[in-house]
């Protein structure tokens, strides 16, 4: 049979990472896939050095409109990112009969839904498994391997660049903006590095897991979210002090009122699994109800660990070109009429055990106001040490962890807390989870 022809948009990290798979396997992926796939043409800015990477016997053109209106070619692989041109193309490509390929999740996390609808009325398949962790096959695993559970949890370091950025700052001690530095001089962190250090690109990563766990559709917008840069590297000592590390945690919750979703940074248990994430890895935690708690883990990132999930999904859209559409696995992992609308919960009405640190002035009484306030909002304390002030200083740092409490009785008793006179300045707030 004659290799199934394929369309690249975009030959930057993932594009050259998967040019170089699909080449260095190609046999094996043949005997996999049952026939060859072959990368017949690609669109890209730069044609000179995309020439120069791909040596002859490809079609290369700054005209990225050709290479979805190409009649000869089934399927685009779209490695472009961004939003715009990527999220016209990619339609354009579905609506030309071409089966896509996608690693872009901030497009998916705020167009999905209408692409997938596009790609069922028109018969064709978007494949999507290097959008979210790289190369670790979530999707696959919640859609194919879990569909027998009741997903009740998810939950995920999925941005490598801020997990390394907490690496540096509690092994090393450093501040975040010098861990930053380093990131960026190691090519872990882009020049911009907003999307990464301020949650976005874990949320967009969490509103795909979210909608394929509970069977809903994507809502990005739902989504708290948290960065990690306003965190102190104090912060992250003493919660090392109190059996804690801190995490970007990316986290998709049914609870009885709705669906939670959040990121933020979090204390987890340091004998969790989760904890030892370390560097750029990732690793996502899915709580099924017949099977526990499982975790997967892996390089979330990186040229050939994504394209080792692109390539996963030529192959699956190869396997799957001639099988009748309505028998394929759908992209959100239910079948699209029976997609339910469950509600999203408001930050205020999640619940979670917090960490507090107040740096308040060192006399007497100041604890006795602090744990009546925290009473007087149904949040009780479940550990607390106090930094005694150094030589000469009048103030002093109190630590508290608490039981679970609902997030608004909390945002209520620490704004009165921050009004006491002895508290001196905003007190520092970050959830934890036990993740048991
Ligand atoms: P990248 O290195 O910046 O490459 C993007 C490529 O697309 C470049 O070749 C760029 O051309 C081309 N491109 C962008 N806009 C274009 C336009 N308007 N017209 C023509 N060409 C255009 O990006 P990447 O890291 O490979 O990421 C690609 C996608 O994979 C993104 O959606 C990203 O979120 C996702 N992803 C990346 C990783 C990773 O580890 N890098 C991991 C998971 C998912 P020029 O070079 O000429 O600008």
């Amino acid at each position: 049979m004659q290799p199934i022809q394929v369309g690249l948009l975009g030959l930057g990290t993932v594009g050259r990472g998967t040019w170089n798979v699909l080449r260095r396997n190609q046999e094996e992926i043949r005997r996999r896939a049952g026939r060859g796939i072959e990368i017949a043409m690609v669109g890209v800015r730069d044609v000179a050095r995309a020439r120069a990477f791909l040596g002859e016997g490809v079609r290369v053109t700054d005209r990225l409109q050709d290479v979805v209106t190409n009649p000869g070619l089934d399927i685009v692989v779209e490695l472009m990112g961004g939003h715009e041109p990527a999220r016209s193309l990619v339609m354009e490509a579905i609506h030309r009969d071409k089966h896509v390929v996608t690693a872009n999740k901030a497009l998916l996390a705020t167009d999905g839904n209408e692409i997938f609808d596009a790609a069922r009325t028109m018969g064709v398949m978007v494949a999507f498994e290097g959008a979210v962790a790289g190369g670790i096959p979530i999707i696959k695993a919640l859609r194919e391997g879990l569909t027998g559970n009741r997903i009740e949890w998810i939950a995920g370091i999925i941005n490598g660049t801020s997990n390394f950025i907490l690496t540096r700052m509690r092994e090393q001690g450093l501040p975040f903006e010098a861990a930053l530095a380093q990131a960026q001089a190691l090519g872990y962190a882009e020049a911009d590095p907003a999307f990464d250090v301020d949650g976005v690109d874990a949320a967009h990563k969490l509103a795909i897991l979210a909608a394929i766990g509970f069977g809903v559709p994507i809502r990005f917008e739902a989504a708290h979210v948290e960065g990690i840069r306003h965190l102190s590297a104090i912060d992250i000592r003493y919660a090392e002090q109190l059996g804690y590390r801190v995490k970007l945690l990316a986290i998709t919750r049914l609870v009885a009122k709705g669906l939670e979703m959040r990121v933020h940074p979090t204390l987890v248990p340091s004998q969790r699994l989760i904890a030892n994430v370390e560097g750029a890895m990732n690793a996502v935690l899915v709580k099924g109800d017949a099977v526990g708690t499982t975790m997967y883990y892996g390089p979330g990132a990186g040229a050939e660990p994504t394209a080792s999930a692109v390539v996963a999904d030529l192959v699956d859209v190869t396997r799957m070109h001639t099988a009748d559409p309505d028998d394929r696995v759908p992209h959100l992992a239910f079948q699209a009429d029976s997609l339910v609308a469950r509600p999203w919960l408001a930050i205020g009405d999640t619940v979670s055990s917090y960490y507090f640190r107040m740096r308040v002035a060192d006399q007497p009484g100041v604890l006795a106001d602090v744990a009546r306030i925290l009473a007087d909002h149904r949040i009780s304390i479940d550990a607390l040490f106090q930094r005694e002030p150094g030589e000469g200083e009048r103030q002093a740092d109190i630590i508290l962890l608490t039981h679970e409490a609902l997030e608004r009785d909390v945002n209520d008793a620490l704004g009165k807390i921050e009004h006491l006179p002895t508290v001196l300045a905003p007190v520092i707030r970050l959830r934890k989870e036990s993740l048991a």
